[in-house]
């Protein structure tokens, strides 16, 4: 946060103290160096990848514009520097439609995965919409915590398990939609169901980068309980609070069981982790900027889940006999 305050203060004083003042566009617009390290993650690309998803240039992300297909574009570049193949035949993309009121609206899941090099039918699938609310009132709703950091994260996992393959295939997906009628998911599910595709877990990552009480919360054990002893080995050596809930019924709008992508999944009865943040001032706002997020906290979570991840990965067989009983 002090950072911050002092970045505002010395593009104050640019603006008031120079005329046109060079030297201070070049300082403000260059990438800062991250405050934050990690032997685990890329902090700073993980933080880029934010910075740029939630920059006004992406207009807010809304399923359907230009802006949307733009913020697909630069996600469909980043799998590919991460090393990811594409999972759905030649492209990334996959087409979501959606039709209501007599108005059909398209956007596109993109889609990627890293071969599994014991177990490679058998299927991790990780999910983060990278859609949101678009420009409302003339205001750009950017949505940094909701989700351009998700969608950071999970290229963050891509970038590793390319780097260092998992035993079983992990689908890396960055959906379309979430924001309203949540057919990214459902295509998505929709397609690895036709396909009779083997699909072990989903986990979801949505607004994972802003918590100024440093607690990620991990929902779904309260449906799949037998995911609690190794959520439970994480946050016994994670670096923030790993805490589990949201998912119960009778927590009315807290139970976060229907209220993002991991949902499509669970309605198919494949079990789900999902990893997100209690709402903040910022949450469907359109303060909910680069410069609002938490970023000492989101580095850390990435972490975490890329420990989760490793460790669901590394236990599915043993996971597998648990979900039979
Ligand atoms: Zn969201």
């Amino acid at each position: 946060m002090k950072t911050v305050t002092l970045i505002v203060a010395f593009m104050l004083a640019c603006f008031v103290a120079l005329p046109a003042g060079v030297a201070c566009t070049q300082t403000a617009t260059k990438p800062a160096a991250p405050a934050v390290s990690s032997n685990n993650v890329n902090a700073a690309q993980l933080l880029e990848d934010v910075r740029a998803l939630s920059s006004d240039a992406m207009e807010g992300r809304k399923f359907g514009t230009p802006a949307g297909a733009r913020a697909r574009g630069y996600v469909a570049r980043r799998f590919v520097e991460a090393g990811l193949k594409p999972f759905f035949g030649e492209a990334f993309e996959q087409a979501v439609t959606h039709t209501e009121g007599g108005k059909t609206t398209t956007g596109a899941n993109v889609v990627g995965f890293v071969r599994g090099k014991s177990n490679p039918s058998r299927l991790l699938v990780v999910t983060a919409h990278y859609d949101h609310l678009g420009v409302k009132d003339g205001k750009v709703y950017n949505g940094a915590d909701d989700n351009a950091s998700g969608v950071a994260a999970l290229l963050q996992l891509a970038a590793r398990f390319s780097r260092e393959p998992p035993e079983n295939s992990i689908v890396f997906a960055a959906l379309d939609a979430e924001e309203g009628p949540g057919a990214g998911a459902r295509t998505l599910v929709k397609s690895l169901k036709e396909a009779k595709r083997n699909v072990r877990l989903n986990v979801n990552l949505d607004m994972v980068s802003h918590s100024d009480r440093g607690e990620l919360y991990a929902a779904g054990t309260y449906h799949y309980p037998f995911l609690r002893p190794y959520i439970e080995q994480v946050a016994a050596r994670a670096p923030i609070k790993l805490l589990m809930g949201h998912d119960r019924p009778e927590q009315g709008q807290d139970d976060w069981t229907k209220q993002s992508d991991h949902y499509a999944f669970h309605r198919e009865k494949i079990p789900f982790i999902y990893f997100g943040v209690e709402d903040h001032k910022d949450y469907h706002q359109p303060t909910d900027d680069f410069e609002t997020i938490t970023q000492e906290f989101f580095v850390r979570a990435a972490e975490t889940i890329l420990d989760m991840v490793r460790t669901l990965d590394g236990e599915l067989t043993n996971l597998e006999k648990e979900m039979r009983k």
